[in-house]
């Protein structure tokens, strides 16, 4: 069968990896002149950055992906464990090494905060046990077929979720759980983690942290974009085909079904058609005289993200790969995210990922990525923000660490809003899809098929499960078994 994919993100690419390895012929178009969408990355300097992600969790699906395609998954690509999965920095000058080890994370929290190690592994305990209760169905399946639901366990499990704080905020639960305010804001900082607000998205999201801290974080070696290279490489393996710089105009439909695609002036027959490019802008662009699916589109969006790319010209031994800085604010920064503002104290986020392979800076020096989480694009002065934004965050970085950072910057460069839009199609700049404030997020986003247009499916972060590699590399999958199901019928 022929089947044509928009777009060469991780979800694109995982996408064609698992079509044809299954014999299909698949054949990739992505605008870019390079795979990987937001995991991509470049180099400046003498200084390499991986352009997007930054955190690596749940390899398994990784692994997965390259079994389902008949590989072994640790040939081509490999990854190690960390043992501190981040470092944390408060103004009043508490730091505290995250380990990925549970006991040794609590035992650290009761030395730095003076917090009772139980309630660290209460707050896990929760999360582990909400996991264990939702996790295959709000990841793993499709929510919109029946299938899905006519399973007695799937039943089973959606009977108990109102009872896993489907109506309280993530901040009550931790507040209940975790009591300490600095233990609280460092579990409420999970909700970025999708994009969301912990003051609104509903506390069943704190499964989150069982992510990094029950499964763990990892690095791949090479970096974030060994993970595009890796999947890029195994789709190739694999038979299909790639475009580049090959931006697709159109899908074709013919008789309420996907016939094909318009690249350039060419019409292209396929049988079946997967978009990787963001749900939104596939109906505006690709589809505009179809029916549009108005209240999923109408959907609040993520938070977005402003970075600035730095080569620093010394090394901090205090800084680890991954480090926050927080604010002393935390619900009034998110209040001004969910207005559309910034706060005048952002919580700073530095991946420096020299630390974990030297190469990536000139010896003696870092590459960090410094990042704050800035609205999505409603048409702010961005030139204005984020030069106030630089300054804020300079000045931050600059008094908790105790050094003058600025004349440290060898070099720099900076993503916002409107280039991770203009550079990926993703809708306003948001990094994650639609945000999870509401509770009824995870069945408003959209489904990995279109019900109206048969033959067409969705993968990526704008589609279910949602946004982060881990949520596509599951959309792919997801993809691949509706449409052997589709076919099966
Ligand atoms: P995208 O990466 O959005 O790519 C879509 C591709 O489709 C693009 O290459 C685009 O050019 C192409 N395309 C669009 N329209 C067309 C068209 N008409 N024709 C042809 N091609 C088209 N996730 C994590 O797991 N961990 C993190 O630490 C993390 N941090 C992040 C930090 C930043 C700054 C950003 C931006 C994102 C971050 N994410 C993180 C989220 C993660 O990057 C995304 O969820 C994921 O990479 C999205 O992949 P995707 O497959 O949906 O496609």
């Amino acid at each position: 069968m022929r089947i044509g994919v928009i777009g060469a993100g991780i979800a694109g690419l995982a996408t064609a990896a698992r079509l044809a390895s299954l014999g299909h012929e698949v054949s990739v178009y992505e605008a870019n002149s390079y795979p990987g969408g937001k995991l991509s990355a470049f180099w400046l300097e003498g200084y390499r950055f991986d352009a997007g992600p930054s955190l690596f969790t749940m390899p398994q699906y990784v692994d997965d992906l390259f079994r389902a395609a008949g590989e072994d998954p640790h040939v081509h690509f490999r990854y190690n464990r960390l043992d501190v999965v981040c470092h944390y920095f408060w103004e009043d000058g508490t730091r505290l090494h995250a380990h990925s080890d549970k006991e040794a994370f609590a035992a650290e929290v009761e030395q730095q905060l003076g917090v009772p190690a139980e309630r660290v592994g209460a707050v896990l305990a929760d999360s582990a046990h909400k996991y264990g209760v939702t996790g295959r169905i709000f990841l793993e399946k499709s929510l919109h077929k029946w299938s899905t639901w006519a399973d007695a366990k799937v039943l089973k499990a959606m009977l108990q979720i109102p009872g896993l704080d489907l109506f309280t905020s993530m901040n009550r639960v931790n507040e209940r759980l975790a009591k300490h305010p600095k233990l609280v804001q460092l579990f409420n900082r999970f909700a970025t983690y999708n994009g969301s607000n912990p003051y609104k998205a509903p506390g069943l999201l704190n499964i989150i942290p069982h992510f990094e801290h029950e499964q763990g974080a990892y690095y791949p070696i090479g970096g974030m974009h060994a993970i595009t290279e890796a999947v890029y490489e195994l789709a190739l393996r694999k038979g299909a085909a790639f475009h580049f710089g090959a931006p697709v105009r159109e899908i074709l439909v013919e008789n309420g079904r996907a016939a094909g695609l318009r690249v350039g002036e060419e019409e292209l027959p396929f049988d079946r058609v997967v978009s990787n490019m963001d749900v939104f802008f596939t109906y505006k662009k690709l589809l505009p005289n179809a029916r549009q699916p108005k209240r999923i589109l109408r959907q609040q969006k993520s938070t977005s993200a402003l970075i600035f790319y730095w080569g620093i010209k010394r090394s901090f031994p205090e800084l680890g790969l991954h480090n926050i800085l927080f604010s002393e604010d935390y619900e009034k920064e998110f209040a001004l995210l969910e207005a559309g503002a910034v706060s005048d104290d952002p919580t700073v986020y530095i991946n420096i990922s020299s630390k974990a392979d030297p190469a990536d800076a000139p010896a003696g020096h870092e590459n960090w990525f410094t990042m704050i989480n800035v609205p999505y694009n409603s048409g702010q002065d961005w030139d204005a923000l984020i030069s106030r934004c630089r300054a804020q965050v300079l000045a931050k970085v600059s008094r908790m660490l105790g050094t003058d950072v600025e004349p440290l910057i060898a070099c720099e460069d900076v993503l916002e809003p409107r280039t991770i839009e203009s550079r990926t199609q993703s809708h306003l700049g948001a990094l994650y899809g639609t945000s999870s404030n509401n509770r009824m997020a995870a069945f408003m986003r959209h489904p990995n098929f279109s019900s109206r247009i048969r033959g067409l499916y969705f993968c990526g972060g704008s589609a279910h499960p949602g946004g982060g590699i881990p949520l596509c590399l599951l959309s792919a999958k997801i993809v691949e078994e509706l449409m052997a199901e589709e076919m099966a019928s």
